[in-house]
């Protein structure tokens, strides 16, 4: 791979809000529009300044900075696109035993108040979930195999990974 396809390696760039919050990755060609109209600038990842059109033009830029948004909280994000994303994230494993995971468990149990949140679902196979029933991990001796991550953790990691790449 030439170095030049290196630095296009993603097609998207990662659109932030306000406070630098990853919102969404967007196609190059989308965020390049936003910023032709002014809803959006390009952000330089090592100086956190606004990259003008001469620097957008002369070299890549990963980031694009939405003066006007804001995210909308990981909480809030909430459920409305359904289970399927969390069976996703999660590649369809048991969290607890890495088996085919076909149901959902709430890790804090709803019935101690636990909410669908992206945080508290996780893929669960059917033994697992029958096992643990309406305790906790800790109360039913299970351990999830991973941390829990919410919808945007993809994000985050990338917008780490290029900040630490900038310096
Ligand atoms: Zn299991």
């Amino acid at each position: 791979m030439s170095r030049h396809t290196k630095k296009h390696k993603f097609q998207t760039v990662l659109a932030l809000d306000s406070s630098f919050m990853p919102m969404v990755e967007m196609p190059r060609r989308k965020a390049l529009k936003a910023m032709a109209s002014g809803r959006a600038h390009a952000l330089d990842l090592q100086t956190w300044n606004k990259m003008g059109w001469a620097e957008v033009a002369s070299r890549p830029f990963h980031a694009v900075v939405f003066p006007k948004a804001k995210a909308v909280s990981e909480v809030k994000l909430g459920f409305g696109r359904g289970s399927g994303s969390v069976f996703k994230r999660d590649a369809y494993r048991c969290q607890y035993c890495n088996a085919k995971g076909t149901t959902l468990d709430h890790v804090q149990p709803r019935c101690q108040g636990g909410l669908s949140t992206w945080t508290n679902l996780v893929a669960c196979c059917l033994s697992c979930n029958q096992r643990k029933g309406g305790r906790t991990p800790e109360q039913a001796g299970m351990k999830l195999l991973r941390p829990v991550h919410g919808p945007r953790f993809q994000l985050f990691e990338r917008f780490r990974i290029l900040t630490e790449e900038a310096v």
